[in-house]
C-alpha cells in the first residue's frame, strides 16, 4: 500500500481528521493506495491559501515567469510520463498503452498555456473622445476550483489547471475520489518546479464534502467542473446562486453516424475506438451508431468481427485491447443498462454480460434494432456498450442525431464532402469528427453543447475563461465636464 498526503498552501499533509480512502485496481478490486479524505476544514484551508496567493509574490511574478514555471511543469511531466502512467492505470484501469499516450502528450497542454501566458493583452479602442485614453486590461478571476472526474484524471486536470495559472490564477484542484494518487504526484512536481505557496493546491476527498465546499465558498470565484451532468447541474445551481462563474463539461451520447459511401473499414475502426476504447468510459464516446439502411447488416457484421474478438483483460498487459470499467458502482450501473436494453426489446448481438474472471469487466456489448427513443438511446452509460439506429437518409440522420439532451461530439463517415460539410454546420455538437473520431488537441477548444456543458476548454478560450475584462477611461484634458449629463 501507498501512502499520499494532500497539498496546501506548500505543505504536503494528511486530512484534517486522519481519515483516509482507498485507492483500489479495477482489474482485481485490490486497494493498493491510501489517499486523504478531506473535508469543509482541509476545503477552507486550501481555498485560504489560494486567495492569499493571489496577493503574494505570485502578484508580482511576469507573465513570462509565469510561463517559465508552467513550462518547467511540462519538463517534468515528460521527465516521469511512464511512471505516471502506471499510477494512473493502478486507479482507472485504463489501457496502460492508452496512458502512455495522454502522458507523452499532458507537457504539451502545460507548454501551449505556457505560451499563451505573456501574451494576455488588453486593447485600445479607439473611443474618439478628445482628451481622453480608454483601454482594457484582463486580469485573472482569483480563486479557481478545478474539479475533475476518474477517466483521464491528469489531462482533464491539465485543461483546467494550466490556463487558470497561466492567466495568473490560482487554483484549488479537487480530483475524483476514485483517481486521486496521480494528482498528488504532479503535486509533487509544481513544488519542484517552484511555484509559490499556494498557487496550487490539491485537496483529495468526496464530492458532496470537498467538491461541495469549494463550490459554496464566496472566495471562490471561478468553478471549472468536469463530470457527470447530474453532479454538474446541481454545482451549477450553487454556482448561480452566489454568481460565481462556472463552467461545465458533462456527460454524452454522441452519434457515430456512417453514410453508405464510407470507406466502411476506416469507419468500422473508428465506431470501435468511438464506444470500445477505453472502455466506453469517455465523455465523447460515440455510443450511438447510426447506420444508413443500405449498409446496416454487412456493417454490423464488420463490427462485430471485430469485437467478438477483441481481447479483454489485463490493462497493464501491452496485448489486451479493452480493459476493466472502473468502479464497482459503474460496473453495476452498466450491466444495468444492459438489463434495460433488453427489456426495452433491443437486440443484443454480442456481449451483453460481465466476464468470468476477479475485476470489473463487461464483454464488449452491441445492441442492434435500438430506436432512438428507448433509455439505451438516451442515457449515457459510461460503458462499452453500443446501440445502433438505422438512418434512411441525411435529414433523418440530421434528425435522429440531434434527437438528444446532449450535444458532445459527432462522427460523420462519407466520402461526399458536400455531406461532411452539411452535417457539420447542422449537428448540435461541439466536436464534429469527419472521417475520424476521438482526435483532441489542446488547440482545439472542446466542450458540449445542452446538457453536456456551458464553456470550452483548451485553446484560447480556454485561457479567456480565467480572465476579467476591465476598462478604464483616462482623462487628460483640463476641461471640466457638465456634471448632470452622462458622458456619451
Ligand atoms: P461525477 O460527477 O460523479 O464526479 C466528478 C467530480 O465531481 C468528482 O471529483 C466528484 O467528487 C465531484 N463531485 C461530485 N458531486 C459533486 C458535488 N455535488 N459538488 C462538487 N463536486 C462534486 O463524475 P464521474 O463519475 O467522476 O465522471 C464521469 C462523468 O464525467 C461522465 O458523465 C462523463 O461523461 C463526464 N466527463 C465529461 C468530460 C467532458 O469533457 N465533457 C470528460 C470526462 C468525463
Amino acid at each position: 500500500m501507498r501512502d499520499y498526503q494532500m497539498f496546501i498552501n506548500g505543505v504536503f499533509r494528511d486530512a484534517s481528521d486522519g481519515r483516509t480512502l482507498e485507492s483500489v485496481h479495477p482489474w482485481t478490486g485490490d486497494a493498493w493506495a491510501r489517499i486523504p479524505r478531506g473535508d469543509r476544514a482541509d476545503a477552507d484551508a486550501a481555498i485560504g491559501a489560494a486567495h492569499a496567493a493571489l496577493r503574494g509574490p505570485w502578484r508580482d511574478l511576469s507573465a513570462s515567469a509565469r510561463g517559465a514555471l508552467l513550462r518547467k511543469v511540462g519538463d517534468l511531466l515528460a521527465r516521469d510520463a511512464e511512471r505516471l502512467a502506471e499510477i494512473e492505470v493502478n486507479d482507472n484501469g485504463k489501457l496502460l498503452i492508452e496512458m502512455q499516450a495522454q502522458m507523452r502528450y499532458l507537457p504539451e497542454v502545460y507548454y501551449y498555456f505556457a505560451g499563451l501566458a505573456d501574451k494576455v493583452e488588453g486593447s485600445v479602442p479607439p473611443i474618439g473622445r478628445p482628451g481622453h485614453f480608454a483601454y482594457t486590461r484582463l486580469e485573472p478571476v482569483g480563486v479557481v476550483a478545478a474539479i475533475t472526474p476518474w477517466n483521464s484524471p491528469l489531462m482533464l486536470a491539465a485543461s483546467k489547471i494550466a490556463p487558470a495559472l497561466a492567466a495568473g490564477c490560482t487554483v484549488v484542484h479537487k480530483p475524483s475520489e476514485h483517481s486521486s494518487a496521480s494528482a498528488l504526484e504532479v503535486a509533487r512536481l509544481f513544488d519542484e518546479a517552484g511555484f509559490p505557496p499556494g498557487v496550487i493546491n490539491v485537496v483529495t476527498g468526496l464530492g458532496n464534502e470537498v467538491g461541495d465546499a469549494l463550490v459554496r465558498d464566496p472566495r471562490v470565484a471561478r468553478i471549472s467542473f468536469t463530470g457527470g451532468t447530474d453532479s454538474g447541474k446541481a454545482v451549477n445551481q450553487i454556482a448561480a446562486a452566489r454568481l460565481a462563474r462556472c463552467d461545465l463539461e458533462l456527460g454524452g451520447k454522441s452519434p457515430n453516424i456512417v453514410f453508405a459511401d464510407a470507406d466502411l473499414d476506416a469507419a468500422a475502426s473508428g465506431v470501435v475506438s468511438g464506444i470500445f476504447a477505453a472502455s466506453g468510459q469517455s465523455c465523447l464516446a460515440g455510443s450511438r451508431l447510426l447506420v444508413q439502411d443500405s449498409i446496416h447488416d454487412a456493417f454490423l457484421d464488420r463490427l462485430l468481427a471485430i469485437a467478438a474478438g477483441a481481447v479483454v483483460g489485463d490493462p497493464m498487459d501491452s496485448t489486451t485491447q479493452i480493459g476493466p470499467v472502473t468502479t464497482e458502482a459503474q460496473f453495476a450501473k452498466v450491466l444495468d443498462y444492459i438489463a434495460i436494453a433488453k427489456g426495452e426489446g433491443a437486440r443484443c448481438v454480442t456481449g451483453g454480460e460481465r466476464l468470468d474472471r476477479p475485476g470489473w469487466f463487461v464483454r464488449p456489448t452491441i445492441f442492434a434494432d435500438v430506436t432512438n427513443a428507448m433509455r439505451i438511446a438516451r442515457e449515457e452509460v459510461f460503458g462499452p456498450v453500443l446501440s445502433v439506429i438505422r438512418f434512411r437518409d441525411e435529414q433523418d440522420a440530421l434528425r435522429i442525431a440531434n434527437d438528444s439532451n446532449f450535444g458532445l461530439a459527432a462522427g460523420v463517415w462519407t466520402s461526399d464532402m458536400g455531406t461532411a460539410f452539411r452535417m457539420s454546420e447542422r449537428l448540435q455538437a461541439g466536436t464534429v469528427w469527419i472521417n475520424n473520431y476521438r482526435m483532441l488537441s489542446v488547440m482545439m477548444p472542446f466542450g458540449g453543447y445542452k446538457d453536456s456543458g456551458t464553456g470550452r476548454e483548451n485553446g484560447l478560450e480556454a485561457i479567456r475563461a480565467n480572465l476579467e475584462t476591465k476598462s478604464v477611461f483616462l482623462n487628460h484634458s483640463a476641461a471640466v465636464a457638465n456634471p448632470f449629463v452622462m458622458k456619451l
